[in-house]
């Protein structure tokens, strides 16, 4: 199954990775004309792909890394994100690191809040805090060949130095705000999904919310239930399966904790069925298109039986296929539109006036609350998050524009020597993100056990390999639902502005973990 074979595949890593600790701690020590960095390793993300990284580095027995982080803690989207009814959508028993389980989620689908304890907790149980500057947000790095070192500035303007950068500043991490005209001109509340107040009572309050992806999904309902009157703007409708979600017993936690193995088993079986889903039902959608019509058909019975109102539940069924864009898990929003106070609106809107929002309809939905869970801009200001400039000065904002979006393992890039972009195309596995994570760490000590076997201090990713494994994405998402189905009309984040569905990994996520942990060593160069 699944999980298990994926946790005994971690055990290879281990090994080199204690074999890896001497050289490369005894690195910058090197006697060398040449400039030494400040850090060795040098992480820009506190989340869990930074700490992730992080661990993996440490179990190296490289201890010289800095993880600067522009926020003011640690945590990364479970910190930013603190909106009522945030969740996981992931049940927590695979939306963890494989070797921290955690046994004391309350739920199955754990609430935000616990994402965050857990983030702090393996932060201090793997000594990830010291390493850790908050408030320092990075503008740029570029690579220096001479002294084969990153120098990357701060916002503070300040220069540091690294041998390696890793980039682990998530995928959804620069909200999106959208220009609607008149915005500047609202007299009411504005609230982000991501800069939330917590404690704003929506009580007496008349609220529009924009959007209906997954964020406004989690809270739609705790707003409808509060709010004397909601609008909802949907642009796209998304769908919605049932989440079968309940509250871990105590006697569960206390199995879980005294046998790790139980927990190990729901984990086997869960990360199953979500594989089924992503495998059957989006990445072999030409071989499989009725699992892909079972998961439609599923959410809209679910729709039926929530939504009385034929009108409404018309405008809540997407017309493009399940998994264009990412599909979501809840019992309450659908219902939500049956509440006498809450109405979905679908004609676009015009402009935001200080008293409510006009639509192309020409009706006016008066507010003093407005929501924006418009969610975020990935293809436009993320990839990468600031500039990153390597050698032969390419810059990998432009190169990734002007020819394609592209990594190696989705990790590293050609003409980036020594660097590590764990956000990149390709890169996302489409479950659970620690999986994408985990095979991220996995790739991170094979390739480093090749640099300290080799006594070097440099890498960098062929042209060759880089291609190779670009075309072989390519020619596997062509039986995807991306490609296959009819996403036209999605409006999905998968795609980028190339209209390429450049996000995704299409492969199943044990073969994922066998690649990383088997990658072919000379598909880098070392210096
Ligand atoms: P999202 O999926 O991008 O949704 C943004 C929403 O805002 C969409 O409905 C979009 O409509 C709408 N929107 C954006 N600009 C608009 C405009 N100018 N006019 C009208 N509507 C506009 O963002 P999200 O809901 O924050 O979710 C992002 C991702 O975060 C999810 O897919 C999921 O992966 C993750 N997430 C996870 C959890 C969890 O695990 N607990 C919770 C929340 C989010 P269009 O669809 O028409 O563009």
């Amino acid at each position: 199954m699944t999980e298990l074979t994926q946790d005994s595949l971690a055990q290879e890593p281990l090994a080199q990775e204690s074999m890896a600790q001497e050289s490369m701690a005894q690195e910058s020590a090197q006697v060398r004309d040449d400039e030494q960095p400040d850090h060795q390793v040098l992480i820009v993300g506190a989340g869990f792909g930074g700490m992730g990284a992080g661990i993996a580095f440490k179990r190296l027995g490289i201890d010289d890394i800095a993880i600067l982080e522009r926020c003011d803690d640690l945590g990364g989207t479970w910190h930013v994100n603190h909106y009522p009814g945030l969740a996981v959508d992931i049940a927590s028993v695979t939306y963890s690191y494989s070797f921290e389980p955690n046994p004391n989620w309350s739920r199955l689908f754990a609430p935000g809040a616990e994402l965050k304890r857990y983030a702090e907790h393996v932060a201090d149980k793997y000594d990830l805090k010291r390493h850790m500057e908050f408030d320092t947000a990075v503008t740029a790095a570029h690579w220096d060949d001479e002294q084969r070192l990153w120098r990357v500035t701060t916002a503070g303007g300040e220069t540091r130095t690294a041998r390696y950068l890793v980039t682990a500043t998530g995928f959804l991490s620069q909200p999106h705000t959208p220009d609607f005209p008149g915005i500047d001109t609202f007299a009411g509340r504005i609230l982000h999904t991501t800069a939330w107040e917590d404690g704003y009572d929506f009580a007496g309050r008349r609220v529009a919310v924009i959007g209906t992806g997954a964020t406004a999904v989690q809270l739609i309902p705790e707003i409808a239930s509060r709010a004397d009157e909601l609008t909802v703007f949907q642009r796209t409708p998304i769908w919605v399966v049932p989440k079968v979600d309940f509250p871990i017993p105590p006697p569960v936690r206390t199995l879980f904790r005294r046998f790790p193995l139980t927990q190990r088993a729901a984990r086997v079986v869960n990360t199953s069925m979500l594989e089924m889903l992503m495998v059957v039902g989006v990445l072999h959608f030409r071989q499989a298109k009725l699992g892909n019509k079972a998961a439609a058909l599923l959410a809209r019975a679910h729709l039926r039986v929530q939504v009385r109102d034929r009108a409404t539940r018309r405008k809540l069924t997407p017309e493009y296929d399940f998994g264009c864009k990412r599909p979501t898990f809840s019992n309450s929003y659908f219902a939500s539109f049956n509440r006498p106070s809450v109405r979905l609106q679908t004609s676009p809107i015009v402009r935001v006036e200080p008293d409510g929002i006009v639509c192309a309809d020409g009706t006016k939905a008066e507010i003093d609350t407005l929501v924006l869970a418009t969610g975020f801009n990935l293809w436009d200001v993320n990839f990468p998050a600031f500039e990153i400039v390597g050698r032969e000065d390419r810059n990998l904002g432009q190169w990734w524009r002007e020819s394609r979006f592209q990594a190696y393992e989705g990790i590293t890039m050609p003409r980036f020597p020594n660097m590590l972009s764990l956000n990149s195309p390709y890169s996302y596995s489409g479950l659970s993100y620690f999986t994408t994570i985990e095979g991220q760490m996995r790739h991170i000590a094979r390739l480093f056990g090749e640099v300290r076997r080799r006594g070097a201090d440099t890498f960098e990713v062929t042209d060759a390999a880089n291609t190779e494994f670009l075309d072989d994405m390519t020619h596997k998402l062509e039986s995807s639902v991306f490609y296959d189905g009819n996403c036209s009309g999605s409006r999905s984040y998968y795609f980028n502005q190339h209209g390429e569905a450049t996000l995704l990994r299409p492969t199943a996520t044990l073969r994922t973990l066998r690649e990383m942990n088997s990658f072919p060593l000379d598909a880098y160069t070392y210096r």
